[in-house]
C-alpha cells in the first residue's frame, strides 16, 4: 500500500526532474527529431515504470533500477507533456506542459 509520504516524495521528485528532462530533450534533439522520437520516449518511460516501479517506490536496495526508472519516468512524462499540446498533462496531481511560463493550475480537477 502506498503512503502519502511516498507519493509526496515521488511528486516532489517529478516537480524537479520533469522540467529538467524537458530541457534536456529540447537541447539534445532538433524539432524534427523530437517529432519522431517523443512517442517512443514517452512509451519507454511507461514501460520502465512497469518494470521497475515497485523498486523505485518502495525499495532502497537496487540503486541501478531506481536510477533508471526515475530517469526514464521523468523523461517519459516530459515527452508526454510535450506531445500533449498546450494543455499539458497531469501526473499524480502535478501538472506538466511545454509552456515556458505556465499559467495552468496544479490542482487536480474536481470530481464531476
Ligand atoms: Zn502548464
Amino acid at each position: 500500500m502506498t503512503t502519502d509520504h511516498t507519493l509526496g516524495a515521488v511528486r516532489e521528485f517529478l516537480r524537479f526532474a520533469v522540467p529538467l528532462a524537458s530541457i534536456d530533450l529540447t537541447h539534445r534533439y532538433t524539432q524534427k527529431e523530437l517529432a519522431l522520437f517523443l512517442p517512443g520516449i514517452a512509451v519507454r518511460g511507461g514501460l520502465q515504470l512497469g518494470h521497475g516501479g515497485d523498486v523505485f517506490q518502495f525499495s532502497k536496495s537496487d540503486r541501478k533500477i531506481i536510477r533508471r526508472t526515475a530517469s526514464e519516468l521523468a523523461t517519459g512524462i516530459a515527452a508526454a507533456a510535450m506531445l500533449a499540446g498546450p494543455d499539458g498533462i497531469t501526473v499524480l496531481g502535478v501538472h506538466f506542459c511545454s509552456a515556458v511560463r505556465c499559467t495552468h493550475t496544479t490542482e487536480p480537477a474536481a470530481a464531476a
